[in-house]
């Protein structure tokens, strides 16, 4: 199913294909409806929410992520929660309806070991949102990809190079189910990125290698985390603009190096972060943040209190205008400022430039 959603209040128009996923913006509109091709700065109401239904991670007690190499930002390993209920899930999705696209159902864990994973996306579909989610993959069976067969748009399997994350992929795809993969780049797997992406050295029928940036959030270390000078970085990004089997892509957080890198990647392709203009998080506790890496909530908004603050209400509220206004001043004398806006505004140090137009961020 496709359908378009007209943004009266920014002046413009999104469209979403729920089977394929594309999703496009219109530029602002003029009186006459003519797109002027600025691009919009935010929505009215997020277009994706992150949701972390996820409020502890068994597979963190026995240090999967860490064996991995991932230095897990939602601090699994360390912080126990309660998983979101289903009525918080759908009282989310009931203000979602119509409004927002897509449901990336994620938290401190994997989403298919909540204890209503199948009612999640059942949820998720009721109220036309596609659900999808990222697993490490660790015991995942052929019933749970048949649900996500059924229910979900794309499923991510963590690069954890070990032999569920093979075991996983394969029981996906065998399933019918449109596969990522999500590889955390940081200084301790960018070598092995190379060298992958160099031999072509991802399964077969994946769907997309999806590389995220390293943040230094949660238990992630800043030893890990990548400079823009460093030759590695030009080198993985010279490799992203080429052709490959399976498709590359990239969070909107590692958008200002490859700004800075890529030469073939349409910059139209590329929305740099989109934390608080597009999409937002939505903790297990229902705390709202413009990005999920917002872990030391500095921005947050309780939802659901005693006032009954919706979803809505924290869009337009003081924290959520103060995170995007560290945007709208960022770097003013860059000539890519429209396209990056100054790259991450939680942590300024992932950001891949070293412009002297650094300005503010
Ligand atoms: S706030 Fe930072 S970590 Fe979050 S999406 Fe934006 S760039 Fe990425
Ligand atoms: S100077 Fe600022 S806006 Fe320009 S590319 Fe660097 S971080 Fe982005």
């Amino acid at each position: 199913m496709r359908y378009r959603v007209v943004d009266k209040k920014y002046r413009f128009v999104s469209a979403f294909d729920t089977e394929t996923g594309a999703y496009v913006r219109t530029g602002v509109l003029d009186d006459e409806g003519c797109d002027t091709g600025v691009d919009p700065f935010m929505a009215s109401f997020p277009h994706l929410i992150d949701v972390g239904v996820m409020g502890h991670c068994l597979h963190g007690k026995s240090g999967l992520c860490q064996l991995a190499g991932i230095g897990c930002y939602q601090s699994g390993p360390v912080v126990e929660q309660s998983n979101m209920s289903l009525e918080s899930f759908r009282w989310i999705c009931e203000q979602c309806r119509g409004r927002t696209n897509q449901l990336a159902l994620g938290g401190r864990g994997d989403p298919d070991c909540h204890e209503h994973f199948g009612e999640l996306l059942r949820i998720s579909r009721e109220n036309m949102l596609v659900p999808n989610f990222t697993t490490s993959g660790f015991a995942f069976t052929s019933e749970k990809a048949e649900l996500c067969r059924r229910y979900c748009g794309a499923v991510a399997v963590s690069w954890y190079r070990n032999d569920y994350t093979y075991d996983a992929i394969r029981i996906l795809l065998d399933a019918g189910v449109k596969t990522n993969v999500h590889y955390v780049l940081g200084n301790n797997s960018i070598n092995e990125a190379i060298d992958r992406m160099e031999r072509e050295d991802f399964p077969e029928g994946l769907n997309a290698v999806i590389f995220l940036l390293h943040k230094p959030a949660g238990l992630g270390s800043e030893a890990n985390v990548l400079k823009a000078e460093d030759p590695r970085v030009t080198r993985f990004f010279q490799l992203v603009d080429e052709p490959h089997p399976f498709k590359v892509g990239m969070d909107s957080c590692t958008v200002p190096g490859a700004i800075h890198n890529c030469r073939t990647v349409l910059p139209e392709s590329l929305d740099t972060c989109e934390g608080g203009r597009f999409s937002c998080y939505i903790g297990p506790g229902l705390g709202m943040t413009p990005c999920s890496f917002d872990q030391g909530r500095l921005y947050e908004v309780q939802l659901r209190d005693e006032a009954g603050t919706t979803i809505e209400d924290a869009w337009n509220s003081a924290p959520f205008e103060a995170f995007r206004d560290r945007m709208r001043g960022a770097c003013p004398g860059c000539g890519m400022r429209e396209l990056c806006m100054g790259g991450c505004p939680l942590m300024p140090e992932v950001v891949l430039c070293d412009s002297r137009d650094r300005e503010g961020v």
